[in-house]
């Protein structure tokens, strides 16, 4: 078995780091779930390409900001995915899913299944682990959409812009997935700052930081938007490194994989689907026993029912407890 891998490497010298996902087991974890669930059946290939982009680039992103607690990269669509979610922690730990209703063509690309009308919307939201009281998760939101209305054809096109947008980072991003890998790579330039450039004057050194400006950045960006879809999803990192950058000085550190690296872990618990029973209120859930005797929840992301008589939902109304109300999409 091919384990799942992240690869991180800077080049020499220069302001630029990079980062290489390939996920493997995880992500036909999260296909074959979905597609043992009765009631939804299996992703249509385009939903996969995409929620698998997701899941890659989610990852990518979690790992370069390390950020203590849930990555959450969601795409709100127009079109028949009404929503689609990649979630990761700040142990690699991830889980995905999309909400499709009607049906999706072999060949739909991006805006026709989450922009039809361009009202589409991508969010990344920083949700941190231990919470103070009253503390709200940060999140960025972005259209689907760039500057001059134009629908962007790929989900790396949407994220590239998000960064610029929201970070002010030169972003060069590389997706690909089908229903064996979903893998990623991104390349990103540093801040300058710091000793190299304590000789450089302060103009220089505010030019030298500028978006789009800094010469080995872009060269190195060019070389990593010529990795093809088959090649990110067919060749090992240590091909992918050597076709792209082989004339450059690149400082490899040691892979993350097995439980180090990025695993498949659902956080829903029941505790958490009583949370969000709580938040439905007394009336609709008593409605919902009354009609049909017991309150069935089933988590979206790794399919675990969970299962409400009327003594259950009365002792969670009856102590509310801590459990903040959760929603649907996120138990
Ligand atoms: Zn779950």
């Amino acid at each position: 078995m091919i384990l799942s891998e992240l690869h991180k490497f800077l080049f020499d010298g220069m302001p630029v780091r990079g980062m290489i996902v390939r996920l493997t087991q995880p992500w036909t974890e999260i296909l074959a779930r979905r597609a043992s669930n009765s009631t939804t059946g299996a992703y249509p290939p385009p939903v996969v390409e995409l929620l698998g982009e997701m899941t890659a680039a989610a990852t990518l992103i979690q790992a370069n900001i390390k950020f203590n607690g849930a990555l959450i990269l969601q795409v709100f669509g127009d079109g028949p995915v009404k929503i689609a979610v990649a979630e990761v922690q700040a142990d690699l730990s991830l889980r995905a899913t999309a909400k499709v209703m009607g049906t999706i063509p072999d060949n739909a690309h991006l805006s026709e299944m989450v922009n039809v009308h361009s009202k589409g919307r991508c969010a990344i939201t920083l949700d941190p682990k231990d919470k103070v009281p009253g503390q709200q998760p940060y999140q960025g939101v972005v259209p689907l959409v760039g500057d001059h209305n134009d629908k962007f054809g790929k989900l790396s096109d949407v994220l590239q812009h998000y960064m610029l947008k929201s970070e002010q980072l030169d972003t060069t991003l590389v997706l690909a997935a089908d229903d064996k890998v979903a893998a990623g790579l991104l390349i990103q330039r540093l801040p300058v700052k710091g000793e190299a450039n304590l000789a450089r004057s302060g103009i220089a050194e505010a030019h030298q930081d500028q978006i789009g400006l800094n010469e080995d950045y872009n060269r190195i960006s060019v070389l990593a938007s010529s990795l093809t879809r088959d090649e990110l999803l067919t060749l090992d990192v240590d091909t992918i490194l050597h076709r792209l950058f082989w004339e450059e000085k690149v400082l490899r550190f040691e892979p993350q994989a097995g439980l180090l690296g990025p695993h498949f872990a659902c956080t829903c618990s029941r505790d958490r689907v009583a949370g969000m029973i709580r938040g439905l209120g007394i009336v609709e859930a008593e409605e919902i026993l009354a009609e049909r005797g017991d309150i069935e929840v089933g988590c979206d992301f790794c399919g675990k029912q969970y299962r409400f008589d009327a003594v259950d939902a009365a002792q969670i109304f009856k102590s509310p407890g801590d459990q903040p109300p959760g929603t649907p999409i996120v138990q």
